[in-house]
């Protein structure tokens, strides 16, 4: 499932560089994820970097992008060719 960032950020940008996958922008008002890029850190961390760092938890996951952790990994590997996963 991608994660999204909510309306409670406040656009500190401590999220940013934690993304694997560079996923992560600064939007209008709130920084935003690129859904298609979001694997929930899976191939790179055993959790999501950006709900991590977040002071107000702004990233939380996207009930209308449900994914399995295959189709996730399956994402990553697309985003990072010829790498080994950190984790399956
Ligand atoms: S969950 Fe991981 S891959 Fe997805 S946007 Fe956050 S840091 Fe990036
Ligand atoms: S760390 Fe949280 S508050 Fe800061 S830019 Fe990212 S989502 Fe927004």
């Amino acid at each position: 499932m991608a994660y999204k960032i909510t309306d409670e950020c406040i656009s500190c940008g401590a999220c940013e560089p934690e993304c694997p996958n560079a996923a992560i922008k600064e939007g209008e008002t709130t920084y935003v994820i690129d859904p298609d890029k979001c694997t929930e850190c899976i191939g790179a961390f055993e959790s999501s970097q950006c709900a991590e760092v977040c002071p107000v938890s702004a990233p939380q996951p996207d009930p209308d992008r449900k994914e399995s952790r295959e189709v996730l990994l399956g994402k990553w590997k697309k985003l990072h060719p010829g790498e080994t996963p950190k984790t399956t």
